[in-house]
Parts: C-alpha cells; structure tokens; sequence
C-alpha cells in the first residue's frame, strides 16, 4: 500500500535532511519547506550499544533517507533530541532517556560525515515549530506537549520558539503537579513527566496490580497501550491509573494556559494515540481549571503529525536556522 504522507516529487526547491533521535527509536526523512516528507525511515536506537553506535547508524539511516528521495538538493540538517543539549554548539548533555550521552557532539559528527551545517534543537521545542509551521492551526502561539517514553513540551510566542537564557527553556516535562509526589528521573519529587510519561503509566499499573486483581495481570510487559487499552474495556484498576494520568495532564495543562495564553495547546506522542479516550478528559479537565479568559482564548487538540512529528520537528528546526544565520549575515 503507498503511503499518503511520502510524496517522491522532484521539484526543486531545497530540502532538509531531519534526524530525529529518541529514547526507543531513530527516524530520518528529507523534507520540503512547505512541510512534504520525501522520505521517512526509522529503526530502533538501541541505547544499550552507546552513542557511537546509534550515532554511525542514525547518519546511515540519513544516507538512506536522501537516496530514498532521489538525491534532492538537501542544503542543511536538522537534528531532534531529548535534552539537555546545548542548541549553539550541537552538543548533548546526557539526557535521562538516553544513557552514555554525555557531552556528544551530536552536530559536529553530523557536519563531519555529511558536509552540510547541522542544528541541534530539543525534540519537543522542534515539533513545537513544526506545529506551528506545518500543522495547519493558523495561531500564533502554541504550547507542544510530547506524551511519549518521557513527557515533554515546547512553547512557540508569536511565531518565535521559546528558548530561555540557557537554551533549556520550555522545559514542561519538569513542572511539579504534587510537591509531594512520586521521585521523577530528573531527582525533583512529583514532576508531570513522574505521572504522564508512557513509562510512569505502565509503572504506575505495575505497582498497583500487587494490590488488586485486574485484567492486567495476564499481560506481560505491559505499556501504556494496555492500560489504556484495558481502561476502555472497563478494567476498574486500569480505569484508575487512566483517570489520574489524564487528571495530571489536565491540571498541568491548566497551568501552561495560564503561564503562556496560547491560542491553542497541541498534545502529541505515542499516548495520544489513545485519541478521544486521552484528549476528551485532559481538554475538560484543562479549560474547566484555568483561568476563565485564557481558557476561553485557548483549545486543547492533538497533533496531527503521527509518527512523523520528530522528523518535521528536526526539519523546521533546520528552515528556521538557515532563514536566522542568513539574517543575521545580512545584518553584519
Ligand atoms: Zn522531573
């Protein structure tokens, strides 16, 4: 069957090669400025075998993504990945999710390989972008948030991405929703990404089947897709880690709508493949608890970029640098 969202056009406006690298899995595609994916790739990252590894295969899957194109004219690369990283230098700063990723070059391996100028960008704050260039909402201000392995989010201000003083800026995964609430990988206690993160909901189904009986205990390694799974049949135990994920997400959204007054927050990540089951409880919860003129300025939708959210997210990243470089020549 083809796939709808890969066009092979030869046109020939520029593109950008996207790498977009993840805690679970590696994705490459070159993509047009007007958002069209020529091409998409992923395979598994496999943390364990190091950066070294996963870095010579994500440049692989890149060469792979070009000819798989058609060799376009490809004249910059961008690059998504879980912070902490450096977005001036391109370096990453041993993120949780990927261990050993302590002080990689990540941009300067890409350039040195490749021979294009690389940019590094944190992968929530790069789908951000992307959402707000390609993903057809007509706003001006948009909160990303990525419910995935981890959780994580990106906060777009009148058409600018939002980067802080450190370049770490719209760090939501770490906004504390109970200040005393469960350890979160980052050492803080009761952070959103220790409730909403695929991860801490499986965790947080496991911990409770000790207790009770449920239709859960027949499943092994579980994920977040079985509880929801089982939440929608009616399992009472998969129900109530459901309602609390979703009641966390609700409330932490609530207060991004306050902080920011978006025009529109945009829930994207593997969860929110759960759709209606995820985003009619967290859109509730949300516009009932914040402030009543921002909630009535603000809607709380889903992605529609799937799967294909890192790599557009890698490539506005890379449209965006190579317009603010020339821009700033052009001003020296
Ligand atoms: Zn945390």
């Amino acid at each position: 069957m083809s796939d709808p969202f890969v066009h092979t056009s030869s046109a020939a406006a520029p593109s950008v090669l996207a790498l977009d690298v993840g805690g679970t899995k590696l994705a490459a595609g070159v993509v047009r400025a007007d958002g069209t994916v020529q091409s998409f790739r992923t395979i598994e990252t496999a943390v364990h075998e190091g950066p070294d590894a996963a870095v010579s295969r994500l440049l692989d899957l890149g060469e792979k993504a070009m000819a798989e194109a058609g060799h376009p004219e490809v004249v910059a690369v961008g690059i998504g990945c879980g912070g902490p990283l450096d977005p001036a230098t391109g370096v990453i700063l041993g993120p949780p999710g990927l261990p050993g990723w302590d002080e990689v070059p990540l941009g300067r391996l890409v350039t040195e390989r490749l021979g294009l100028p690389a940019y590094v960008e944190n992968d929530a704050s790069a789908a951000a972008l992307a959402e707000h260039r390609w993903g057809g909402w007509g706003v001006r201000s948009l909160v990303y948030l990525t419910v995935s392995t981890g959780f994580g989010g990106g906060v777009v201000i009148n058409g600018e991405l939002f980067q802080g003083a450190a370049g770490q800026g719209g760090e939501l995964g770490h906004v504390v929703v109970d200040w005393q609430g469960r350890p979160c990988g980052c050492g803080a206690q009761g952070c959103a990404e220790a409730y909403v993160s695929g991860t801490s909901i499986a965790r947080r189904a496991q911990e409770a089947l000790g207790q009770r009986t449920s239709s859960l205990t027949s499943v092994t390694e579980l994920t977040a897709r079985d509880v929801a799974e089982h939440a929608r049949a009616g399992d009472e135990l998969a129900v109530a880690v459901w309602d609390e994920t979703t009641a966390m997400l609700g409330r932490m959204v609530a207060v991004i709508i306050n902080v920011c007054e978006p025009d529109l927050v945009v829930l994207g990540g593997g969860v929110t493949r759960a759709g209606d089951q995820l985003l009619v409880p967290v859109r509730e919860a949300a516009l009932r608890q914040a402030m009543p003129p921002a909630a009535k300025a603000c809607d709380v939708v889903l992605s529609r970029h799937g799967d294909r959210s890192g790599v557009l997210g890698a490539a506005a990243i890379a449209f965006h640098r190579i317009s603010t470089d020339n821009t700033q020549e052009g001003d020296a």
